[in-house]
């Protein structure tokens, strides 16, 4: 790595609550296990770190990655050249994985709920609470933050639908509430004119803890049954075209199960990409090449990446 960065960096450590870490293997930061080193890593401990954290990178015009929990991204094996910046994980602090009631009424509540929460802590507690709508995220992993930029979905329902503001950080280095009705929710996708999410209120409604108990029982077998959950992956690999499934395209062009070094096209599901046991991104990338460029020529469709490719 540069010396600038740690070197900058190990100065400002003095006054900082959170965890920095240096030359860290991404591969423990991913579902995929995959992943070269960060720069650096920064978890903030609080807000105040997080706004010197951001003052230190606009400073010294270092890059930037915003990371979640690392479950929808591939990382190249020679890694990622900046600072990674994550409110998750045990290392980042509480506060960016706050649970509030914003306001109730005999049908809604609204929660607010930190970008750092998992999304199945999240669900947890509002399941305990009889506090229905979040039930599509059984099974989906990852932050409540990369839920809310990915516009993250299953069975037909997504973030969009639930959220009623946004907290960001914008790029002015000004901490904000985004209304919904500000954000563009697409498939997969959410455009916020923002550096980092910091949180969410959702807007839910109050119902039974045991018909949301068995929604989310009925969603957990659906995936476990069609997903390769044993071995690490970053989900679906790429995204669905208008009217298709993009596991079909990839198994009628006859990819299924089909290997380069330890990354494979799961034989359980054809959309996700397993590590099979120290895969490289080299590996996946290939993968990934060989599937689009077969089914551009077999079928015509140009399958787009749901999976985002970060560092080199
Ligand atoms: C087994 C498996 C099953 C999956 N099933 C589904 C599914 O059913 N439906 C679905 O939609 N997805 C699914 N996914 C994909 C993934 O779980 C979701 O996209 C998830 O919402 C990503 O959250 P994350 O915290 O891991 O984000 P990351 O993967 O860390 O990041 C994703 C994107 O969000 C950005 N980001 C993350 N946090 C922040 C923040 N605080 N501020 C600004 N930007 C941020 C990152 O920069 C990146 O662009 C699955 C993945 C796996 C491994």
């Amino acid at each position: 790595m540069t010396t600038r960065i740690q070197d900058s960096l190990s100065s400002f450590i003095k006054e900082f609550k959170g965890v920095i870490l240096f030359d860290e293997p991404m591969s423990r930061h991913t579902s995929f296990r995959i992943g070269g080193p960060s720069e650096a890593i920064v978890f903030p401990g609080n807000e105040d770190d997080l706004l010197k954290i951001f003052s230190f990178i606009r400073r010294k015009k270092v890059p930037l990655f915003m990371l979640g929990e690392g479950t929808n991204i591939l990382v190249g094996d020679r890694g990622i050249r900046g600072v990674v910046v994550s409110l998750s994980s045990k290392f980042a602090g509480n506060c960016f994985k706050s649970i509030v009631t914003v306001k109730e009424d005999a049908r809604s509540v609204y929660l607010y709920a930190g970008a750092g929460i998992a999304l199945a802590k999240l669900l947890r507690y509002t399941t305990e609470k009889g506090i229905s709508g979040l039930e599509f995220t059984a099974g989906i992993p990852g932050s409540l933050g990369g839920a809310v930029i990915m516009n993250a979905g299953s069975y037909g329902k997504e973030m969009g639908e639930v959220i009623d503001s946004v907290r960001i950080l914008d790029h002015n280095a000004k901490i904000k509430e985004l209304p919904a009705e500000d954000i563009s929710f697409h498939y997969r996708y959410a455009r916020i004119p923002a550096v980092a999410v910091l949180g969410a209120v959702l807007r839910l409604t109050k119902g039974d803890t045991e018909k949301i108990r068995n929604t989310i029982k009925e969603n957990l077998i659906r995936k476990k049954n069609t997903q390769p959950l044993d071995k690490p992956s970053a989900g679906s690999v790429f995204k669905n075209p208008t009217g298709m499934r993009a596991w079909q395209l990839i198994d009628s062009v006859g990819l299924r199960g089909t290997c380069i070094g330890n990354a494979r096209v799961s034989e359980k599901h054809p959309n996700f990409i397993v590590n099979n046991g120290g895969a490289k991104a080299r590996d996946v990338l290939s993968l990934i090449r060989q599937i689009g460029h077969k089914v551009e020529y077999k079928t015509g469709v140009t399958l787009e990446l749901e999976v985002k490719i970060i560092g080199t």
